[in-house]
């Protein structure tokens, strides 16, 4: 088989218990990341999986060329019951990226219906990611996960992030910062013709790429009011920071706007299944239903009837449990924690994010936030350690311009314990310890 490293066979998972994974030989590993902020049940929820079960029982699969599904009709409602203000329809498709592509398709095919054919560009940001497939890695900016496929790429626009740990200048307030880089999307919107701008794609609370980097207050309404200005759809993709992952149904309740189209994955299934959705507003809908009458897009298992009973049976436990109070409670507990035993750290330059959704951004100098040359693989090398000592945390590089700079991501399933996060926290200190005092 081919792994995603041609030079190590990663271990066997054998077996999940709450937010622990078993290995082939016994050994235990906490999942403190959900995998990529996915588990957020853990890996045994008894309810997900009678569902799973129970829909098995009747009918598995019935393409949705054919055929809808009592659980995708019921997810939908569901969603839709919970979504941002303005969301009137779901799409399903079966994770991020495939909803990344649906989005950016939608919102093309929109100004088509509605009679405005020439708006085609999509303005992006750096550091974000939507997704690895073509037309998503596309309007990413990660540098790193585009640089060796650029020559497949369709032209995207990307301008400044919210970054307020390196990019906020001394002597500005955080509003004043925020209206300065959400109006860099209003002189790129320019330069390109409002006219030929389709839309404008951002994280709420940026994700792989940056390491729980969460908006500062503003920004995103001052966004809403440049996209309705010029006519240019907002889709916010939700992929992970979505679905309870910061404390909210949707991130972007905290910045008090809805978009045009928004994406969700990850937490949607929990993991139980992979499902995507994309929420789509009226506005969006409509055009297209009194247009053309058609969607031009599909994959074969979208509306999966065993995905979406999944997926309907994580929305009811989190509700039913009230899992997004502990997704607050922990989620300040380990920002605590991780404060309290790193906040000194001379490697730790950050620790940030909102809900169970934390990054630490490590740092060469804490004074001059000098990254880590990225040669040293600092962030793979922390995986291993943790991994080595059983813990499961989310690395990457690229964190300040997609090549340099190195963050972990924390991102726990919504029913770890205090004792848990106090787990995840020592574990972590002592996985960077034995990294640095390796590189001396
Ligand atoms: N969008 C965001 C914000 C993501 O974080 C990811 C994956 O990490 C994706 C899209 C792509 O999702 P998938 O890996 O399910 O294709």
């Amino acid at each position: 088989m081919l792994h995603r490293s041609s030079v190590a066979t990663p271990p066997r998972a054998i077996r999940g218990e709450g937010i622990y994974i078993f290995d082939e030989n016994g050994k235990s590993y906490l999942d403190a990341c959900g995998g990529a902020a996915v588990s957020c049940l853990g890996h045994s929820d008894a309810d997900v999986r009678a569902a799973m079960h129970a829909q098995i029982d009747q009918i598995a699969y019935a393409h949705s060329g054919f055929f809808s599904s009592d659980a995708m009709e019921e997810l939908a409602d569901d969603l839709i019951a919970h979504a941002p203000d303005g969301m009137d329809k779901v799409y399903f498709v079966s994770g991020g990226s495939e909803a990344t592509e649906a989005a950016l398709k939608m919102a093309r095919q929109y100004y088509l219906e509605i009679g405005q054919p020439d708006r085609k560009y999509v303005i992006a940001r750096r550091q974000s990611y939507h997704g690895n497939t073509l037309g998503a890695l596309s309007v990413g900016g990660n540098m790193w996960r585009r640089q060796q496929f650029e020559p497949l790429l369709i032209t995207a626009t990307h301008i400044a992030p919210v970054y307020q740990y390196r990019d906020q200048r001394d002597g500005e307030t955080e509003a004043e910062y925020g209206l300065r880089v959400a109006n860099e999307l209003e002189t790129a919107i320019l330069e390109l013709g409002a006219q030929n701008v389709a839309a404008f794609v951002a994280e709420p609370v940026v994700g792989a790429t940056s390491g729980a980097v969460a908006p500062v207050p503003g920004y995103f309404k001052r966004v809403r009011e440049i996209c309705d200005q010029y006519g240019v759809l907002l889709i916010l993709d939700e992929v992970m920071c979505g679905m309870g992952r910061t404390g909210t149904l949707h991130a972007i309740e905290q910045e008090g706007i809805s978009g045009d189209i928004q994406t969700i994955a990850k937490g949607l299934g929990a993991g139980y299944q992979p499902i995507g959705a994309v929420l789509v507003s009226k506005k969006i809908n409509d055009a297209i239903a009194n247009g053309s009458g058609f969607f031009q897009h599909g994959h074969t298992y979208q509306g999966h009837a065993t995905a979406c009973a999944a997926a309907l049976a994580t929305q009811r436990a989190i509700r039913e449990r009230d899992l997004l109070s502990n997704v607050v409670k922990q989620g300040e507990n380990l920002a605590d924690g991780l404060r309290a035993k790193l906040g000194q750290h001379p490697f730790v330059g950050d620790i940030r994010g909102r809900g169970l959704f934390r990054g630490v951004e490590l740092v060469a100098n804490r004074e001059i936030k000098d990254p880590f040359d990225p040669n040293m693989n600092i962030n793979a090398k922390i995986k291993k350690a943790a991994f080595a000592r059983g813990l499961m945390a989310y690395p990457m590089g690229g964190t300040i311009d997609g090549v340099r700079g190195d963050h972990v991501l924390f991102a726990p399933a919504f029913i770890v314990t205090e004792d848990d996060v106090a787990k995840i926290v020592d574990l972590f200190a002592a996985a960077l310890d034995d990294v640095f005092v390796a590189e001396g």
